[in-house]
Order: structure tokens, then sequence, then C-alpha cells
């Protein structure tokens, strides 16, 4: 059994004194690929650093988060492109809109998101999508796209079934993590109409841990536990809630099979 995660932030300073362990704990898991989001323009040398150290198991994104859109992001996608030009990625990510923290940058959110687009049709990546109380601008945002050719993932996802059906007919998997553990998250029976064909696994880690561990640190380990809960409510074996999963994340991201 192989298991992906495809949406840790494993770089940040939480996993400082632990590295090696958190690994060693997701291979022993079956977590055989760890892709890592960037935040900014601050996150990314200790991103590639993770990367070199864990290769062929760590793999990076780059992308200015919506949150991290604020006076200087003109500067600072400047410096994701340049960067983008310089090393191979996985993706785009995590790019999209953010309405929930703050709402005085929004106009600043969606220059930034189309940019980022445009970037990954440029090298022919996907675009990890991190959309929170934003499901109608992102679809505006996203409407110049459609026949772009464009792919991706809708990560961390909590909307409803209407939403789901949107982003798949776009050429969008949905990304689901530790809420689905969440008792009353709802999240479970939308993800039981949209299909485990549409459907990759992320912890988000260190944010976002499933239950039993909720309000702990995350770790990539834990995808055995979300996959757990998606075979239920499928009614399949974890093996195979897994090996689907696993197809539906090498085929969007290319990711290299193990040697
Ligand atoms: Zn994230």
């Amino acid at each position: 059994m192989q298991l992906i995660d495809t949406h840790t932030h494993f770089y940040l300073p939480e996993f400082d004194n632990d590295r090696d362990e958190v690994v060693e704990r997701a291979i022993d898991n079956h977590v055989v690929k760890l892709l890592m989001p960037n935040i900014d323009i601050y996150s990314v040398d200790a991103m590639i650093a993770v990367e070199n150290r864990y290769s062929g198991i760590c793999y990076s994104m780059i992308g200015l988060h919506p949150t991290s859109v604020k006076k200087d992001y003109l500067e600072q996608l400047d410096k994701m492109e340049e960067k983008a030009s310089q090393h191979p990625y996985i993706a785009i990510g995590e790019i999209g809109i953010d309405l929930y923290w703050d709402k005085t940058f929004i106009k600043e959110q969606i220059i930034a998101f189309k940019r980022q687009i445009l970037l990954g049709l440029n090298y022919k990546l996907p675009v990890v999508i991190h959309s929170r109380d934003s499901f109608p601008v992102v679809f505006e945002a996203l409407k110049e796209f459609e026949d772009s050719g464009i792919k991706g993932v809708f990560h961390a996802f909590t909307g409803d079934v209407e939403w789901a059906e949107k982003a798949i007919m776009m050429g969008f998997k949905i990304g689901i993590g530790g809420i689905v553990t969440f008792k009353n998250s709802g999240l479970d029976a939308v993800v039981k109409k949209i299909g485990i064909e549409h459907i990759i696994l992320e912890t988000d880690s260190p944010y976002l841990a499933p239950a039993p561990y909720r309000g702990k640190r995350n770790e990539s380990a834990y995808i055995t536990i979300i996959n757990k809960k998606l075979a239920e409510i499928f009614n399949i074996e974890i093996e195979e809630a897994a090996s689907k999963t696993f197809d539906n994340s090498v085929e969007l991201f290319k990711i290299p099979a193990n040697e």
C-alpha cells in the first residue's frame, strides 16, 4: 500500500526538532511522497532545503498564498516567477482567494491568483487552490481559463456538492484532509457524492490534524487515518482507497515513481 500527502507545510519550524522522525513515521504508515505548497518568498529557502534533504520523498511547489498577498505582492510575484524559472517545481501553489481572514486586499488577491494561474499554464504545472469563504470569487476568476487546459486541486475542500462538481468539470481534483474525520463536518456525505475518482488526500500539516488528534500538530503519517475514513465512506478496503487516491495524485502531479 502506498499513500501520498499532497499538501504539507513540512518545511515550517513546527517540524525543526523532529523532522527525521516525522518522515520515518510517514514511511512506516505507507506515506511515500510529501508535496509541499509554498507560502511566500520567505518560505522558499527552507522548503528547498527540506526537498534536498529528503530527495525522492519531498517535492516543492512555488506560489504566493492568498493570505500573504499584501502591499508588496507585485514584488513577491516577480520573485516567484524568477524562482519558477530557476528550479523544477511539482505545482504552482498554494494560490487562491481567502476572504475569511481579511478582505482588505481582495482586488490584489484576484490579480495574484490569475497571474499565478498563467504561470502554471506556462510551465504546464497543476495549480493548488486555497479557497476560503470565496467560491463565487474564485470561480468568477477561473471563467477566463475555462478552455486553457488548466489542472489542479481545490485543497482542504469543505464546500458542498455543487461547488465540487463545478471544480471537477473544470479539470480539478478535490483535496480531502482531516476535516472529513470531524464529527458533524458533513463532509463525509459530500465526499461520497463526489466519488473517489476525483479525490486526493492531504494533511495540510502542521494544521488541521484529524480526529483523535484534533487541535494537535498534524503530520503526514496521519494520511493513513484520512484514508481509513475514506474507505469507510465508500465501503471499500483501505488498500483499494489508497490505490485510487495514489493514482489520482500521481496523474495530477506527474510524480516520479519510486525506483
Ligand atoms: Zn496549506
